[in-house]
């Protein structure tokens, strides 16, 4: 039985037998029918159509065999591989079909639901105000400059040429920041934007431009038009040679960069200690442009008919205070200007309330929302 078999008999390698072909075959086709879902169809497929698969090591075979069987084993290997191919075939598309169906319940997005998104909110208009000014002063080759709100009454009232006794620094008026158990600690809530003014002259040789947006406190209630925190602008110009001339003409430049074409300005007189000479500065009615005024037939809310509405105080830096800076008032001159923001976008925008603006009720937020 050792002498080699010269004529070799196909029948003798197993895995070609019809039988064999057939078995492997019908393996394959029901394990392709019994994979439930992709995942095992990839698996079935591996096992029965893979390089290690019974179908590809029986063709393997074929090449061992005499030329006369070669044809038939390989007619038979190729038929079963084809079934097993077509069975593969049609499972896969069942299976993908299935799995379709499957994802449009399982991942249907049902749009009827109720939003319930965080609402989306908008910038508040004195945030947007506030730079809005600040991008006028910056476009003329201003700083700008802030400070602490916890001030010193020096930085605050002394250095601005607040006298001793001046009634601004009256309990009712300022809040005072109590220290050690002692009320009057010198420190304060600061009650304007003036310390700031100190704060950019001190050791700086002008020239000196700064514009300064910040919160400021005073012991006011808050209703319709007051409220205990609000915030300021000031604005300081320290040069060689600066006059009224120049503060009236940048005055005129913002209320027209912030209000429109043709806007105007005039300036009453007054007194603040920090300025001299000072004034309140009135800008013209933007809502009626002065025509209410002696026209019965068409009041104006917004100035009361008088046709000017006043905007904040302002004048020449008070020598006084430049000396207390460091700053030589023989040379140089300043002029310095303040206004409260909230004030001035009641006017441009009607708002009635100043509790809606310190609020933060973001519906009325939200209609300023697409102003930058
Ligand atoms: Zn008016």
């Amino acid at each position: 039985m050792s002498a080699p078999n010269k004529s070799y008999d196909p029948v003798e390698v197993e895995a070609l037998k019809p039988e064999e072909i057939e078995r492997m075959r019908d393996e394959a086709v029901a394990a392709i029918a019994a994979a439930t879902d992709l995942e095992a169809l990839r698996e079935v497929k591996v096992a029965h159509t893979g390089d290690r698969s019974p179908l590809a090591l029986a063709n393997r075979e074929i090449g061992a065999l005499p030329p006369h069987a070669k044809a038939d084993a390989g007619k038979r290997v190729g038929q079963a591989r084809g079934a097993v191919n077509k069975a593969l075939k049609a499972r896969q598309e069942e299976l993908e079909a299935e799995r379709d169906a499957r994802v449009l319940v399982e991942e249907a997005v049902d749009v009827t639901l109720p939003y319930d998104r965080r609402p989306a909110g908008a910038r508040h208009p004195m945030t947007s105000f506030a730079d809005r000014i600040a991008d006028v002063f910056a476009a003329l080759g201003y700083r700008v400059a802030e400070g602490p709100e916890v001030e010193t009454e020096w930085f605050n009232f002394d250095a601005l040429n607040f006298p001793p006794d001046h009634p601004a620094r009256e309990m009712q008026d300022t809040f005072f920041v109590e220290r050690d158990g002692v009320a009057d600690s010198g420190v304060v809530l600061r009650t304007h934007t003036s310390p700031v003014q100190i704060r950019s002259l001190i050791g700086q040789e002008p020239p000196v431009y700064v514009i300064c947006p910040g919160r400021v406190y005073r012991t006011d209630e808050l209703d319709a038009t007051h409220t205990p925190v609000f915030t300021q602008v000031e604005l300081l110009a320290v040069d060689e040679g600066l006059t009224m001339a120049d503060l009236k003409g940048t005055l005129d430049h913002m209320v027209q960069a912030l209000f429109g074409e043709g806007m105007r300005t005039r300036l009453r007189p007054n007194f603040f200690p920090f300025t001299e000479p000072s004034a309140e500065m009135d800008m013209v009615c933007y809502v009626c442009r002065g025509e209410s005024v002696g026209n019965p037939d068409r009041p104006c809310r917004t100035c009361s008919s008088e046709g000017w509405i006043e905007l904040g105080g302002c004048g020449m830096v008070n020598p006084r205070v430049l000396t207390a800076c460091g700053v030589d008032p023989e040379k140089y001159s300043g002029f310095a200007f303040g206004f409260g923001i909230e004030r001035m976008l009641m006017f441009r925008h009607d708002i009635e309330d100043m509790r809606d603006i310190v609020e933060g009720d973001v519906r009325f937020t939200l209609p300023f929302g697409m102003e930058i």
